[in-house]
C-alpha cells in the first residue's frame, strides 16, 4: 500500500481516530459545509427534533466520516456507524434501524453499495419513520410494519451521482467536500502536530502539505512518517530540510507522486513518446493491472493535470514532460 493513498490501512485507524476532530468547530476549511452544516443541526436542536437526512460526498479521506461523528456529536445522540457493504441482507437493516434511540444518528458509509431491498426499507424509515419487515415465505408471507425512532441518517459516498434518484431525493442535506488547498492542510497539519505532540516548523509543515495530494488523510500520514524520521535523525524536529530528506527516503516526489505514478508517467512520456497509448499497453510497460493504473495512479495524474484521457488513449500533457525534467516537444500543451 503507498504512502499516498487516499484510503486508510487498517493498522493506521487508531491513529486517525487520536486526531480527529470531535466538534464543527474544530473541523479545518470546508467553510461552506460546514456553515450550512451548523445552521442546519442548530436550528434543529432549537426546535427539537432531528435534522433533515445528510449526505456528504467526496473523494476518500476529506473528512466524511469525522463529520457523521461531528453530526452525533454536536446534537448529542448516539451514533451507529456501518456501510452499505456490510448490509447484505434487509433483515439487518431492519434490525440496525429498529433498534435506534430517538435523536441517533445512523451512519452509512458507501451508501451508493447498498442492496436494492435494503435501500427500499431504508426508504420508509427515513420518510416515516417506520419499516415493513416481511415475516415467512410465498403467499403465507406477511409484512409486519415496526415504529423506527426518530433519527438521522448521515450517508457517505464518492460521488452522489453514484447514487439512485430516489435515495438521494431522501437527504435534506448534501454536502460536498472539496480537496484543501496547501494552505489549509498546512493549518490541520499544524493541530495533528500538536495533538501528536511532535515539534515542526513552519516551513516544514509546508513542504508536508504541498505534497499530500489535497487530502487530509494523506497529509497526517506523512506527518507521522516524517516524524518517525525526525526521531531518529534530527532529534524529533520537523524541519524543512528534515521534511524533504524523509520524503525522499519515502518516495513521495514534491508534488505527492510515488514510485508507481512516476513510473506511469515516465512510460507515458519517454516509451510512448508522450502518447496517445491505450491503457492495457501503458499498464503492461509498467508491470501493472491495468485496472491499477486506471483506478489507483490515473485519477491524481489527471487532476494535478499531468495526464489526460482522451478517445485515441492516455496523453502526456506538457507539464508531464517538465515535471519529468524535460522539454516538452512542439505543439504540446
Ligand atoms: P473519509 O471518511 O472522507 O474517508 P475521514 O473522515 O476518515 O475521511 O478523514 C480521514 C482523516 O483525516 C481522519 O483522521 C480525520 O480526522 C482527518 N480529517 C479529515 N478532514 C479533516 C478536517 N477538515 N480537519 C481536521 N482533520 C480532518
Amino acid at each position: 500500500s503507498s504512502l499516498v493513498s487516499p484510503l486508510a490501512a487498517p493498522e493506521e485507524r487508531d491513529a486517525e481516530a487520536s486526531v480527529r476532530p470531535k466538534r464543527l468547530a474544530e473541523f479545518v476549511a470546508q467553510e461552506r459545509v460546514r456553515e450550512q452544516l451548523e445552521v442546519l443541526l442548530h436550528s434543529a436542536i432549537k426546535r427539537g427534533s432531528p435534522p433533515d437526512h445528510i449526505l456528504f460526498s467526496g473523494s476518500p479521506g476529506l473528512g466524511k466520516t469525522t463529520l457523521a461523528m461531528i453530526v452525533a456529536a454536536e446534537l448529542g445522540g448516539g451514533l451507529r456507524m456501518t456501510s452499505g457493504p456490510a448490509i447484505e441482507r434487509s433483515g439487518d437493516l431492519a434490525a440496525i434501524l429498529t433498534g435506534l434511540q430517538a435523536g441517533d444518528v445512523l451512519f452509512i458509509d458507501e451508501i451508493h453499495r447498498i442492496a436494492k431491498p435494503a435501500e427500499e426499507l431504508l426508504y420508509s424509515a427515513m420518510e416515516d419513520f417506520r419499516v415493513d419487515v416481511v415475516v415467512g415465505k410465498g403467499p403465507g408471507a406477511t409484512a409486519i410494519p415496526l415504529d423506527v425512532e426518530p433519527f438521522t441518517l448521515v450517508g457517505a459516498t464518492t460521488r452522489s451521482g453514484l447514487l439512485t434518484g430516489p435515495m438521494r431525493d431522501r437527504f435534506g442535506f448534501v454536502g460536498h467536500l472539496e480537496f484543501y488547498e496547501g494552505s489549509e492542510l498546512a493549518v490541520l497539519l499544524k493541530r495533528t502536530a500538536r495533538i501528536l505532540g511532535v515539534n515542526a516548523t513552519e516551513e516544514g509543515i509546508e513542504e508536508i502539505s504541498g505534497r499530500s495530494r489535497g487530502t487530509p488523510r494523506i497529509a497526517n500520514r506523512l506527518l507521522r512518517r516524517v516524524r518517525d524520521y525526525a526521531e531518529l535523525r534530527a532529534e524529533g524536529v520537523v524541519t524543512l530540510d528534515t521534511a524533504r530528506a524523509a520524503l525522499k527516503v519515502y518516495d513521495v516526489d514534491d508534488i505527492g507522486l510515488d514510485r508507481l505514478d512516476k513510473a506511469v508517467l515516465y512510460a507515458l512520456v519517454v516509451s510512448f513518446n508522450g502518447g496517445p497509448v491505450g491503457l492495457s499497453t501503458l499498464a503492461v510497460a509498467v508491470g501493472e493491472q491495468p485496472d491499477t493504473v486506471e483506478e489507483v495512479v490515473e485519477p491524481f495524474l489527471v487532476r494535478a493535470g499531468l495526464l489526460a484521457r482522451t478517445p485515441r488513449g492516455r496523453v502526456a500533457t506538457a507539464a508531464a514532460w517538465r515535471h519529468l525534467g524535460l522539454n516538452p516537444p512542439n505543439g504540446i500543451f
